[in-house]
């Protein structure tokens, strides 16, 4: 449909890069970035080279200053091709926009301009999937802060430029504070290769910092004040766009269901797959669930730009009703597709394996459903 997403000219042309950049580079390096655990270094260059590391930082920092409906437009389509890719670009935009919104002007433009590719470094062994009690201290030594900390599972860990990461503050109350941390900074160590299940491509490895200085002025927002960064920025950012990664990874595993049940024969009678009736329900299923899940991402779009009251409601609701509908979108698929799905090169065990992951990313959807259950009946949501 034209426009599905109901871009402005600008972010039409950012997407129509983007489906160029997918269908050129990232599709057919997908199967093997899944099958090496390779990180698809060649997609990032072909992202960057067509300004789409910059979508969210602001013009004025050399960006294009675009939000979060072309964010979700760009991840989705990326999706279809290669999830691993899709989650390291939004990763980079969760941490693109904190740092546009708080980092120092030569920050801003050395993503922005210099193309820099940055992610979010939050969880920690300590505290697990509760990212927002981070366990590693910051020390103020001067005018530079000091940091320790065990992250765990980080994506585009040491193939990225910049890590935002969180950290105990240094000398405030509060839970957290969050800085900017260049990859190269010396006490920065990854103990083990990423060799995961799903979204293989994406070098989601722990992250050691030992001593790791940095300068003072690397903090974005207040010294303590992490968690307003986590619920401003970053928690709208990393669960819309992970929603638009679940819808894409859906629309990539239903593409090639729907070229499997159509195109594979039994040689009896030359009747298709598609010709059984629950064969033809199941896929139906899959289409109602992936047709929901879109009308909810575009509500869910319209209430954060309107600033309507159910927006953060939305926000919390965005990454559990994608990864949830995913699983059992990618159930289907798998189901429907037979033994033949075990196959590599009937493409949909790749999106299965790579589906498994935003139920387990934090925030884990058990711990949203605690929020949300919390937000309908009244009661403070983080109390
Ligand atoms: C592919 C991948 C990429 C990732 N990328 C990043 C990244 O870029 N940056 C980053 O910071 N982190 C990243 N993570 C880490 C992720 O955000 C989580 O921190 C991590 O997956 C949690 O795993 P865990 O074993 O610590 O879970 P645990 O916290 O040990 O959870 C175990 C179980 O307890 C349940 N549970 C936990 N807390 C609650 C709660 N409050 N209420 C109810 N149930 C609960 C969970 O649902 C789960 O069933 C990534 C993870 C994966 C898998």
């Amino acid at each position: 449909m034209p426009n599905a997403w109901k871009l402005n000219g600008e972010a039409e042309a950012l997407l129509a890069r983007a489906d160029q950049v997918a269908e050129k580079t990232i599709a057919p390096a997908a199967p093997a970035v899944d099958r090496e655990a390779r990180f698809p270094a060649g997609n990032i260059d072909a992202l960057r080279s067509a300004g789409l590391l910059k979508l969210v930082s602001g013009k004025d920092a050399g960006g294009h200053g675009l939000g979060l409906r072309a964010a979700v437009s760009v991840a989705e389509r990326i999706a279809r091709e290669c999830p691993s890719t899709a989650m390291i670009w939004i990763m980079h935009n969760c941490a693109a926009a904190t740092i546009d919104k708080h980092g120092t002007p030569e920050l801003r433009k050395a993503v922005a301009e210099g193309g820099k590719l940055a992610t979010l470094a939050f969880s920690e062994s300590g505290s697990r999937s509760h990212f927002w009690i981070p366990v590693g201290p910051a020390e103020k030594s001067g005018t530079n802060v000091k940091l320790n900390a065990a992250k765990q599972l980080i994506t585009s860990a040491g193939a990225c430029d910049l890590y935002v990461w969180s950290s105990k503050p240094a000398a405030a109350q509060g839970l957290s504070s969050i800085w900017a941390v260049p990859v190269n900074a010396a006490g920065l160590s990854i103990p083990a290769k990423y060799e995961g299940m799903g979204l293989r491509g994406n070098a989601s490895a722990p992250i050691t910092a030992k001593d790791v200085t940095i300068p003072a002025s690397n903090l974005l927002g207040e010294d303590g004040k992490g968690f307003d960064v986590m619920m401003g920025i970053v928690m709208p950012f990393f669960s819309i766009q992970n929603c638009a990664v679940s819808l894409g990874m859906m629309e990539g595993a239903f593409a090639r269901t729907i070229a499997h049940v159509n195109g594979s024969k039994f040689s009896y009678d030359g009747a298709a797959i598609n010709s059984l009736p629950q064969v033809r329900g199941h896929v139906a299923k899959m289409r109602v669930k992936i047709d929901l899940l879109r009308g909810f991402l575009l509500d869910a779009l319209d209430a954060l730009e309107a600033g309507r009251a159910d927006a953060m409601l939305r926000v919390l609701e965005a990454k559990v009703a994608g990864a949830e509908t995913s699983l059992e979108v990618h159930d289907l698929a798998m189901r429907v597709c037979g033994g033949a799905a075990y196959r590599k090169d009937v493409g949909v065990e790749r999106f299965f394996r790579d589906s498994r992951a935003a139920t387990v990313m934090a925030p884990v959807s058990d711990a949203l459903y605690e929020f949300i259950g919390k937000a309908v009946c009244g009661l403070p949501v983080f109390g």
